[in-house]
């Protein structure tokens, strides 16, 4: 059940996910206690419970989502987070989420994380050196210096709005701010067969988690050229907008 998962450590956090049901595979449940949350929240905050289910304030007028609604989107891309494929991470902020993508993908895979406020993108590249040189899965050579030396992970600083034509086109992506619709940049740097996961609405109005499929058959990865959009859930986000109008959030 959402918002009643809260855990005294990261794995109670994860266990109670998995109890609830909203963490259904076991390798969602690996991910996400391979990734100490604890890593990329309440650093500088040591008053924010990073293992309470709920969404927690990072600065800069943006809040990293609450551990249920990560899990949903890990759950709804776990089938297109192969080793090896490329990721996309849109609005990464404290990167977390995107932390537990490239748990998910490596080896071989690509994850590309890239927020508008600088701070949170350096931020996110500190809490990933300490989050991974933690991590229980990477093994004790493969640190994240090397993940981010390889490329392995790009935590980059752009307008997401555009999505990041470096390494496109991406097997997944997620979008972690609501639109008021779906940018045409992001549909156009999907894979043939991918998925796009991202809440769209309006500040402060009802908003809907969409997943986009490129091809019918995205289940079978067989693409036929169009695009297949359905909703999930209702969703809170805070909005993918100007760098100025989110600082006045703040
Ligand atoms: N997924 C992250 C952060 C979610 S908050 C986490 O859970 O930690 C949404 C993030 O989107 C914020 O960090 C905000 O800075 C970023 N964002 C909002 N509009 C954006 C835009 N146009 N381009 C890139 N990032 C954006």
């Amino acid at each position: 059940m959402a918002w009643r998962s809260h855990g005294r450590t990261n794995d109670e956090l994860v266990d109670n996910l998995y109890r609830n049901e909203i963490i259904t595979e076991h390798r969602v449940a690996r991910a996400m206690k391979s990734v100490d949350r604890a890593n990329y929240v309440a650093m500088k905050e040591p008053s924010i419970d990073p293992y309470q289910d709920s969404p927690q304030p990072i600065g800069y007028g943006a809040t990293i989502s609450a551990p249920h609604m990560h899990a949903h989107c890990l759950q709804e891309l776990s089938r297109w987070f192969v080793p090896g494929a490329k990721v996309l991470d849109v609005g990464s902020g404290t990167g977390y989420l995107t932390a537990l993508f490239a748990e998910m993908v490596t080896p071989d895979g690509v994850v590309v994380g890239v927020d508008h406020v600088d701070e949170l993108v350096r931020a996110s590249r500190e809490n990933f050196h300490r989050g991974a040189f933690e991590s229980r899965r990477f093994p004790a050579n493969l640190s994240a210096h090397k993940l981010l030396a390889a490329g392995e992970v790009i935590l980059a600083t752009a307008d997401g709005r555009n999505g990041w034509p470096g390494r496109a086109p991406y097997d997944a992506i997620h979008v972690g701010a609501a639109s008021p619709s779906i940018p045409e940049a992001l549909i156009e740097q999907l894979a043939p067969g991918g998925r796009l996961i991202i809440p769209v609405g309006r500040e402060h109005e009802g908003q809907t988690l969409k997943a986009v499929d490129k091809g019918a058959f995205a289940f079978t990865l067989v693409p036929d050229g169009n695009v297949y959009e359905k909703t999930l859930m209702g969703v809170l986000y805070v909005p993918l907008c100007d760098k100025a109008h989110q600082l006045r959030r703040s």
